[in-house]
């Protein structure tokens, strides 16, 4: 059968497939690139395995208390060595990347404690987590208190401000490199870079977290290399590979990460206990997976801006630009957009395809969430998914995808869908 009858077997129309080919074949260049990155971290990832003698003995199930667990000794150093960092925590324990966040954050922050973002906003689940919306257990009920200082208007660091905002207790600066539901620009790692030698000028000795959601394999460094403290992700994106069925890491300087094992786990146990259930084989082969996706996944957004931009929406980044991070918003301009975006997406998987997405509310989040996945890992944003909050200037926040031919896929019945609905036209 030719290509095209596959596709329209999909819910494609001809004129949009060849639309695009042709967004496609002036591509070439910015996928060379993409697959330069990629190759220069899989020998990053490779020589770490090699290096930690990684065996087919560190595979087998522990269970209980977790104690002498080879294995999972192995995938933290092998997580340390990629992230050029003096230690790592990579668990299953951790359940997703906010819980990785939040207990970066409140092992190394205590009762009189200031925290400061001096990138605006921090995502949405974190408000929480740091009492900006009060919740239960917020690092504001212990006592820690948080100071922001918002990006300029040209999407800038506000460096006057910065140096104004940290003071005697500011303990722990935490810099989000992805843009999360928000339209201005991820960062890049030489610029958060620049901001972390800033902060350690006007006061030495404080510490940085980077939120890393998204990022990893994007570069070629990574966060941990221009001197944060901890750079936390979580491993149902980039880092997993789409193999990980669960996890978070947080990879950085000794004394943060031990701290935030005894955090994890409890003061005096840290990081020897912790049984890795059979996850270990999943955790090492998505990790080692983990640079290719991250390509994929890349690709599948460098073609979505092109192929969005072209039919009238703003994408952010832009088309042209440079990327940081896997994610791709398009502005859709109405509810209606977003929910025929979504519901192209959700098509095009390989598992809940005949699902529609409907906007509910989701915990952590104070608007409305639509989001469309039809994924192996529950909620998995390495897997081809879109979501975005209801509300202006109705982004969909689209991300991921296994395979790149998986991601076109989804990015084609995501236009068809907008086309259908006549909310655009070729
Ligand atoms: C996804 C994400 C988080 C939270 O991760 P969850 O696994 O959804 O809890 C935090 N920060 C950023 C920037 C993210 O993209």
């Amino acid at each position: 059968m030719e290509l095209i009858q596959q596709y329209q077997r999909l819910g494609l129309s001809e004129a949009l497939f060849s639309r695009g080919e042709a967004v496609l074949a002036a591509l070439e260049d910015r996928f060379k690139a993409i697959d330069q990155v990629a190759e220069a971290n899989q020998l990053k990832v490779l020589l770490a395995m090699q290096e930690a003698k990684l065996g087919a003995n560190h595979f087998a199930a522990t269970t209980g208390y977790g104690y002498d667990d080879d294995g999972r000794e192995r995938l933290e150093e092998i997580y340390a060595k990629v992230f050029h960092a003096e230690a790592a925590l990579v668990r299953p324990q951790i359940t997703c990347g906010t819980h990785a966040l939040t207990v970066a954050l409140s092992a190394n922050l205590l009762p009189g404690d200031e925290l400061l973002s001096p990138v605006g906003l921090p995502y949405d689940t974190l408000q929480e987590v740091i009492g900006i919306r009060p919740s239960p257990c917020s690092l504001a009920e212990y006592g820690v208190s948080y100071r922001q200082v918002d990006l300029l208007p040209d999407g800038g660091f506000d460096y006057e401000g910065i140096r104004a905002a940290i003071n005697e207790r500011t303990k722990l600066i935490t810099i989000q490199r992805s843009k999360g539901y928000a339209t201005r620009p991820s960062f890049t790692v030489r610029q958060i870079g620049e901001l972390i030698d800033f902060c350690k000028s006007c006061k030495p000795g404080v510490k940085v977290m980077v939120d890393n959601c998204y990022g990893e394999f994007v570069d070629v460094i990574e966060p941990t290399d221009v001197g944060a403290d901890m750079a936390v992700g979580s491993l149902i994106k980039n880092p997993g590979g789409g193999l990980a069925p669960i996890g978070g890491y947080i990879c950085g300087t000794k004394e943060c990460v031990d701290r935030c094992a005894y955090r994890l786990s409890a003061p005096g146990l840290g990081q020897e206990v912790g049984a890795n259930l059979g996850l270990l084989p999943a955790l090492f082969q998505g990790f080692f997976l983990a640079p290719t996706v991250t390509a994929s996944a890349l690709k599948g957004a460098v073609f979505a801006s092109n192929l969005f931009e072209g039919l009238g929406f703003r994408c952010v980044p832009s088309a042209g630009e440079a990327r940081s991070d896997i994610i791709q918003a398009v502005e859709l301009r109405s509810a209606e957009g977003m929910e025929a975006f979504c519901s192209g997406i959700q098509s095009a998987a390989p598992v809940d395809s005949f699902a529609t997405p409907v906007p509910g509310d989701m915990p952590g989040y104070d608007s409305q969430v639509i989001m469309a996945a039809g994924t192996f890992v529950q909620g998995s944003s390495i897997e081809l998914s879109a979501d975005g909050p209801i509300r202006p200037p109705y982004a969909v926040y689209f991300q991921g995808g296994l395979t790149w031919q998986h991601a076109k896929s989804g990015i084609l019945l995501a236009a068809q869908r907008l086309l259908d609905k006549g909310l655009c036209t070729l």
